[in-house]
């Protein structure tokens, strides 16, 4: 977590409020994602532009809610999954973090290959099993596209999006950050205009953040007068725990539990989200056997 202590994300509101901007730094929490699950390249690429995204998009949560955002496209890399909460907490995996494809003519990582055709779903926990999801079909595979797309066709907000992750020849992490600009409802054509004209001037954003402008100087140039409204520090952080993987191992069942005591002798369960093992002994799952074969009992009873 310390690797991610540089990064943030701010909240803006630009164009007399007709327009609220987000932008973001998370050199660190893609660095710590690339870390903890082994992301070559294209994986660092696309799980960070991820979560560079949802990171803003939680900004705009409230208090005690969740969003889980999931990329699933048919390429290589299979499904991308990034959850966050309304304090600055990021968590995300991708399916196959060992995927290599050459670099496309223009030099860059080849992450819509990699990520291929298919669907970007929005899911957002708002407590008290209330849910909304949204969803939409895949553009282009680059991420900040589809996510764009999906504001436009899910949300029927105007948005840009842009999100990068610059990934150095030895796969170091150099930097990575993102903007998210929407238009709101009072906005004119001429404002769709301005953005557009700033958008094509600014360029790479990864660039940018290479050379050390801040998210506050990225919307500056992006879109008329930002002011700032919050700041909000960003993690990389894990909800799972002991207790949590040990309810799903006695959701297994009886028979699973038992499998595993006979074939392995133990048991020992990885955590999608933030590759940590947890190790049952024998006597562990001997208890929780006990547990569960007295659950069936009363179930049967
Ligand atoms: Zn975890």
């Amino acid at each position: 977590m310390a690797a991610s202590a540089d990064d943030y994300a701010i909240r803006t509101m630009a164009l007399d409020g007709r327009a609220r901007a987000f932008a973001c730094i998370t050199t660190g929490l893609v660095s710590e994602l690339q870390r903890r699950h082994g992301l070559w390249p294209v994986a660092t690429a696309a799980l960070g532009r991820t979560a560079s995204i949802a990171a803003m998009m939680g900004m705009m949560l409230k208090e005690q809610e969740r969003l889980t955002v999931r990329v699933r496209g048919d390429g290589p890399l299979g499904a991308i999954t990034v959850d966050t909460d309304s304090n600055g907490h990021v968590r995300g995996y991708v399916e196959n973090p060992h995927v290599h494809l050459p670099a496309t003519p223009t030099g860059k990582l080849d992450v819509g290959r990699a990520v291929g055709r298919g669907m970007l779903y929005v899911i957002r926990d708002m407590g008290l099993r209330d849910y909304y999801q949204g969803s939409c079909a895949l553009q282009t595979g680059e991420i900040a596209d589809d996510f764009t797309y999906y504001f436009a066709v899910s949300e029927q907000v105007p948005s840009a999006v842009g999100a990068g992750v610059l990934v150095d020849v030895d796969n170091k992490v150099l930097t990575a950050g993102g903007f998210l600009i929407q238009l709101l409802p009072g906005h004119v054509p001429e404002d769709a205009d301005e953005l557009e004209r700033r958008l094509a001037k600014v360029g790479s954003v990864t660039k940018l953040l290479q050379e050390g402008v801040t998210p506050a100087g990225l919307l500056e140039q992006l879109v008329p007068g930002p002011t700032v409204l919050e700041t909000r520090r960003l993690s990389f952080r894990c909800t799972c725990s002991r207790e949590r993987l040990s309810g799903i191992l006695r959701q297994l069942g009886a028979a699973e539990i038992e499998a595993m005591l006979r074939e392995q002798g133990g048991a020992e369960v990885v955590c999608h989200f933030c590759s940590t093992v947890y190790r049952f002994t024998a006597e562990e799952l001997q208890e929780l056997l006990n547990g569960a074969g007295g659950g069936d009992h009363a179930d049967s009873g």
